[in-house]
Parts: structure tokens; sequence; C-alpha cells
């Protein structure tokens, strides 16, 4: 047996759990630094909760409000530069995946003076600062990763920072914060979290241990999801899917992600597709394209999320997706190039061809 997990944050669910955990952020220090994106923390209630919880305990507060979507080493930087300067012991993100990704760069960094080029070296000499992750999107599960994914000029596309050392200390889920969510980004979100839980499933380093949690988080996809395709965003629903991208984070904590998210990157790095969405538009011709290496994962996976069979679960992901973005054959060569460069070909099921991963994208997306 070759099995080897490593899930070292303390996750906290439940209505209200922030303030009533705040004694939990007292061992983390007296000075914090909360991050956040522009705008979305101030209207869901989740600052103001980590605040509150924050003055409870007596811990002085900076905020660095300035995340931006899909951040970059340079947004990361500026936060960790605020991280020095206001003496923080420790950083909270609150958000979505670009937040809590941004907290963990902005805490490696805070510690560690890197060049742009070390960055992504998963190496580093000092320990980052202790992170406390608050999700508001149920889908990057990136509150319990070590992976800090972030927009890099240099390759064209995403590069991860992906080091113990960068897993969240804490965690709370609450899913009030994703109350206020647009049905659009609700959607996208979840998509990349079932994403996590699918791709995890079929992945070459996955084992029993994540395959177990990846069924689970499956099957909660297979009940939430064809509710949310019919308008459905109610409380519980909210928290069965923070639930379940939770689980699907700790799924990809342990396994990586496949050539699905590599091809996904693309999309978001040059044609602005929201990246939950963009390994959504992916999802069903990826399946198709690995049953021939893997049939009995593939059947795993349709009978976990309740679909009788590939086509089933083709047009489970249409009525989420709606009409799908279209992708020019110049667009075809030039991101299945950066594509075939990833590690993720090495992890994924059936080993992709330049060709099998040209016609992903055109089965995914609407060829012009
Ligand atoms: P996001 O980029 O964090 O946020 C998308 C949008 O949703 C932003 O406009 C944000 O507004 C808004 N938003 C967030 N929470 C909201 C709420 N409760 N109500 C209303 N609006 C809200 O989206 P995401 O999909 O969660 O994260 C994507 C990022 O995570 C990507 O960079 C992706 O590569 C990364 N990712 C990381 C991991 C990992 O393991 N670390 C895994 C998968 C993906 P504001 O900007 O105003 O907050
Ligand atoms: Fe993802």
């Amino acid at each position: 047996m070759n099995l080897r997990y490593y899930l070292p944050t303390r996750v906290i669910a439940g209505k209200g759990c922030i303030v009533a955990n705040a004694p939990l952020l007292a061992k983390l220090g007296g000075r914090a630094l909360v991050m956040t994106g522009k705008a979305s923390a101030k209207k869901n209630g989740s600052e103001r909760d980590v605040i509150a919880a924050l003055e409870s305990q007596g811990i002085a507060y900076s905020l660095f409000d300035g995340v931006e979507p899909n951040p970059d080493v340079a947004n990361c930087r500026a936060a960790a530069a605020l991280a020095r300067m206001f003496k923080a012991d420790f950083i909270v993100g609150v958000g979505g995946g670009s937040p809590l990704d941004a907290a963990k760069a902005a805490a490696l960094l805070a510690r560690n003076d890197l060049s742009d080029a070390e960055v992504f070296r998963n190496d580093y000499r000092n320990a980052a600062l202790p992170v406390v992750a608050v999700p508001t999107t149920a889908g990057t599960g990136s509150e319990v990763t070590q992976y800090a994914i972030l927009t890099n000029d240099s390759i064209e596309s995403k590069s991860s920072i992906s080091w113990e050392g960068c897993f969240p200390v804490l965690a709370f889920l609450d899913s009030a914060y994703t109350a206020t969510l647009s049905h659009r980004t609700a959607v996208n979100t979840a998509l990349d979290a079932l994403s996590h839980a699918v791709e995890g499933y079929l992945a070459v380093k996955s084992d029993g241990w994540s395959r177990a949690l990846a069924y689970e988080a499956m099957r909660a996809f297979g009940k939430t999801l064809p509710r949310l395709a019919d308008g459905f965003y109610g409380g519980d629903l909210r928290a069965e899917l923070l639930l379940a991208a939770n689980m699907a984070g700790a799924v990809i904590a342990q396994t990586a992600t496949t050539i699905v998210h590599a091809m996904g990157y693309s999309l978001t790095y040059f044609k602005n597709i929201d990246h939950g969405r963009a390994n959504g538009l992916l999802l069903a011709p990826y399946l198709d394209f690995v049953v021939a290496a893997n049939p009995e994962g593939v059947r795993e996976v349709l009978a976990a999320v309740g679909c009788r069979d590939l086509e089933a679960f083709d047009d489970l992901l249409g009525d989420l997706l709606g009409e799908r973005e279209t992708i020019s054959p110049d667009e075809i060569r030039r991101f299945t190039a950066i594509a075939l460069k990833t590690k993720h070909v090495g992890n994924t099921a059936r080993s992709p061809e330049e060709s099998d991963i040209k016609s992903l994208y055109a089965k995914g997306l609407r060829p012009l």
C-alpha cells in the first residue's frame, strides 16, 4: 500500500462560528492583517464578523481590501508589505479563492524575500505567517489546501505555490456569507468544487482515502446541483454546497488537479472566463475522454452524482452552463501548447496527446 496524506487545518462550520470561536484567534497573536476583495466582504457580513471577533479578543488589526480576482504576485506583495509594516502576527483571508490564495501568498512573502522567479519554487527558508481562512464562495476549497494559485504573466497562465506551510491553520465556514452571491457566481464556484471532486476522484495521485472523500462530495453535488440549476438557493442548499466544496478542497490537497484545470487556466487568462466555469465547460468532455482508461472510475462518478450515463451528466452541466463561449482554431492551438507543458498531464488517468487536448477544447466550447 502506498498512502500519504496531510490535512492540518482546523475546520469549524456553522452559523456565527467566527464570533463564537474568537478565542482561537487570540492564540495566534495580538496583531492581524485582514485581507478581502474590493467589495463583497463588506456586503455579506464576513468582514464585520471577523472584525467583531478580533475586537472581542483585543487583537489589533489592519485591513487590506484590495485583493483582485485572480490575483498576481504584485497584488500579494502589496499586502505582504502592509503585513510587515503593521507587524502582523497572522493573516485572516476573507472571500472567494482569490483573497484566500492572496492571503497565503502574502503570509509567505511577509516572512521571505523572494524574487518573482523564486515565488513559485515551493522551497522557502522561513515559515509563513499563520493564515485563517473565511471562504465566502462555495467553490475553491482553498481554506483547506496548501495551494495559492496566482496569475503569472511571464507564462501567460496561472502558477501554483504548493507548499505545506501554506495550509491555513484555521478555517471558518458560515454559509450566511454565500447568500449574497449572484446566481452566476454561485453556479461557477460550485462547478469548480465539482471539478475538484471529479478530477480528484480519477486523478493518478488518488487513493482510497481521497476517493472516499471525493465520492461523498460528488454525492452532495448530485443532490444540490440540479436544485441550483432550477434556481433554488436557500440556506440549507448553501450550507450543503459549502461543506461539499470544503471536502472537495481536502481532496485536491491530496491528489492535485488534472488536465481540466490546466486547460481552464488559459480560458481564464485569455478569455476572462471565471475559473469554475472554465472547468465546468471541459468536465463532461473530459469524462468522455478518460472513460477508455478507467471505465469503472467513470461509472462510479456518474453513480455518485446520480446521472445514469455520460449524456445525463452532460445535460446537467449544460443546464448549469447555458450558452457556451466560442473558441477559434488559433486559440485552440495556443491553449493546447500551454496545457501540454503542465504537470497536470501526468496526473490525468488517460495521458492526453496534443490532438486529445484540442478535441477537448472543441467539445467544451463552440469552435469557430
Ligand atoms: P473569487 O475570484 O475569489 O471571487 C469572484 C467574485 O465573486 C469577485 O467579484 C468577488 O467579489 C465575488 N464574491 C466573493 N464572495 C462573494 C459573496 N459572498 N457574495 C457576492 N460576491 C462575492 O472567486 P473564486 O471562484 O472563489 O476563486 C477563484 C480563484 O481561486 C482563482 O484565482 C482560482 O485559480 C483559485 N483557486 C484556488 C484553489 C486552491 O486550492 N487554492 C483551488 C481552485 C481555485 P470581491 O472581489 O468584491 O470579493
Ligand atoms: Fe479550482
